[in-house]
């Protein structure tokens, strides 16, 4: 057990990841390093951001800004702020309260509409159609959903401020990244570099306010940055820049699912100016090995998946050790984060979307890793996917139990790429034993071992939701993506799952080598017969990307492409172009997808021909019309 009193750990969560629930990186560490005996404490810094940006002094700062722009000059976003400034400042911590949960009765003034300011998003309702004239929202929340209601319209109205925000003051912000493209698949550090040499924006400026409050009330001789997306980077180097300027003994690390995807090959010395290390891959072993070695038990050599910075280079220690097994990482803690400041925004009417930005659900992983780890577009052959390692049921349970009794919330968001039916299963079985009630939603891949069954068993566990990978709906293409599934077999377990009344959305795909208009036209066809057929109810569209880490990137001749050839790398490296000899407008086919799906949702255009989605003209689907509900058995 390493017994480090004096080196007090503070992990941060830095902006911007989501704003509903913590990302859950800094809860599984800060559990770990508590259970073996660091002093290990957390903060959110994502969520901060945004309630602080959102004050009547920050909206007084904008305003501002906003005036210091000829009246000429100013976009709709900045014209409709100032024309209605008193009224967001009377309106702003209201709101915050009531998608904090705070305050639910408030629901009934901002439903009504006539009390929070509207500025252009609100034109978004327009959109909605309603045949008798009456409320256009009516459709989508019914006479009684006051409560969601008014959440997607305080949502509009914060997205209205973020406009003014990004108009005034910071183009970068989003509520789910910032300045994502400063860090994604770049391959050099000099678009960061410049932006971090930049004057600082009313955005970082409130961000360094923050770092340095969490600083003085942790006082942390270790900072632990996570990464989980390029849209999250910029503002962890931010962190790193004040605390150094702050004080250059503090020890900075960096680590997360960027570092582990993006910064394989690191060989920039510059990142050491805000970093003191950069693990790679779970952060357990490597950081008790960094804490030992802070301590003056462990030799520099001994590091674990490590780069470090010496005599001007960047040099990479592994001393390998093996990782810590799945169930010995312990529990995560929530313990000091701000668990009541969450937001629960409704954005979009898209139901699976809706359980990712609303409810604060507690993030837990079933297993490490991915059990099938064939599929030839996913990164099989980094850790977080390719290394399966699974606890028993009983310590998932203890696990769970030990969550709900801190948080007092009993929803469970399991995180894992695609959870395995065996550990469904198990879990299933235990969660019955215990008479423990939960509720539940996660990754699966559809096989057939979810029998109707299971399925039913499942529901009774507390499943309310589950998503899966259709990808293209072509068994040509999912051979070739050693999917291990086909359209028929998808048919038969997403309409088990939905017979057991859970929500079932499909991670659909166009744009994979080879694909021609004649599969996209027919996987649509697919795609239209399974919401027919009430096997799937929500679903979206990716573009196919290509990465270095997966098969295709690392085989492209077994997948009929040639790779474009990549700048040299010192920095980040992920996605690469390639060249398709099919020459299809994936781009223009995927309008038509989103468009097509956008409207089965809505149980729009179920019965209409597929080709009438295209502006172009494609060839006619020749998937059977009653495919689906022939494998189906009818
Ligand atoms: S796509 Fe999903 S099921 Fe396939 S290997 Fe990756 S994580 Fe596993």
């Amino acid at each position: 057990m390493t017994e480090s009193p004096g080196l007090r750990v503070l992990s941060l969560i830095p902006p911007m990841t989501q704003l509903n629930t913590p990302y859950p990186s800094t809860a599984y560490l800060t559990g770990f390093l508590r259970a073996r005996g660091v002093d290990a404490r957390q903060d959110d810094l994502a969520l901060k951001l945004v309630l602080e940006l959102f004050t009547p002094d920050s909206l007084a700062a904008l305003r501002a800004l906003t005036r210091a722009m000829p009246a000429k000059k100013r976009p709709p976003a900045l014209q409709s702020f100032d024309a209605q400034f008193d009224r967001y400042l009377a309106t702003v911590s209201a709101v915050l309260g009531f998608l904090q949960g705070r305050d639910p009765t408030l629901a009934h003034r901002i439903a009504s509409r006539a009390f929070l300011p509207e500025g252009p998003r609100f034109a978004s309702l327009d959109a909605y159609y309603d045949p008798d004239g009456g409320d256009p929202l009516a459709w989508a929340f019914g006479a009684l959903g006051v409560q969601d209601k008014a959440r997607h319209l305080a949502t509009l109205y914060l997205n209205d401020l973020a406009d003014v925000l990004r108009e005034a003051a910071d183009p970068r912000f989003e509520f789910v990244r910032y300045a994502e493209s400063l860090a994604m698949a770049q391959p050099t550090f000099a678009p960061l570099a410049a932006a971090l040499a930049a004057p600082p924006t009313l955005v970082d400026e409130t961000l360094a306010r923050l770092t340095l409050d969490a600083v003085a009330r942790h006082a942390p001789r270790v900072v632990l940055l996570s990464v989980p997306f390029p849209g999250s980077v910029y503002a962890a180097f931010r962190i790193a820049q004040t605390i150094k300027a702050h004080d250059p003994s503090i020890v900075t690390v960096l680590g997360g699912g960027f570092v582990n995807t993006e910064l394989r090959e690191l060989t920039e010395p510059r990142v050491f100016d805000y970093f003191d290390y950069v693990t790679l891959d779970d952060g357990e072993r490597p950081l008790l090995a960094l804490l030992e070695h802070l301590d003056g038990k462990r030799g520099k050599s001994r590091l674990v998946r490590t780069y470090v910075r010496e005599d001007g280079a960047v040099r990479y220690i592994n001393l390998a050790e093996p990782d810590i097994p799945f169930a010995e990482v312990g529990t995560p803690t929530w313990d000091g984060l701000p668990l009541d400041g969450y937001l629960s925004i409704l954005d979009m009417l898209n139901p699976m979307h809706r359980l990712w930005s609303d409810g604060r659900w507690n993030k837990l992983t079933v297993a490490h890793g991915c059990y099938w780890k064939k599929c030839s577009f996913c990164d099989v052959s980094l850790d977080y996917i390719g290394r399966y390692d699974a606890a028993s049921a009983e310590v998932l349970v203890d696990r769970i139990e030990a969550v709900v009794a801190e948080t007092g919330q009993t929803g469970f968001h399991f995180v894992d790429e695609a959870a395995p039916p065996k550990m469904l299963k198990a879990l299933a079985d235990e969660l019955a034993r215990r008479k423990r009630s939960i509720s539940w939603w996660g990754n699966i891949r559809f096989e057939k071992s979810f029998t109707p069954e299971l399925c039913q068993q499942l529901a009774d566990s507390g499943c309310i939701a589950i998503s899966g990978g259709l990808e293209v709906a072509s068994d040509r293409l999912l051979t070739l993506m050693k999917k291990g599934v086909s359209v028929d077999q998808v048919a038969r377990v997403t309409k088990g799952f939905s017979d057991a009344g859970i929500l079932v959305h499909a991670y659909l795909m166009y744009g994979f080598p080879t694909q021609t208009v004649q599969d996209t036209v027919d996987a649509l066809e697919y795609v239209r017969q399974l919401f027919d057929a009430g096997c799937i109810q929500s679903g979206f569209f990716h573009r196919f990307v290509c990465t270095v880490h997966s098969p295709v990137g690392q085989h492209p001749d077994e997948y009929g492409i040639k790779l474009k050839p990549l700048p040299p790398i010192s920095f980040a490296k992920n996605d690469v172009g390639f060249i398709d000899p099919t020459g299809v407008d994936h781009d223009a086919l995927g309008v038509a997808l989103n468009k097509a799906l956008y409207n089965y949702m809505h149980g729009i255009g179920l019965d209409e021909d597929v080709r009438r989605w295209f502006d172009t003209k494609v060839p006619k689907p020749r998937v059977p019309r009653n495919f689906i509900a022939r494998a189906l058995g009818y």
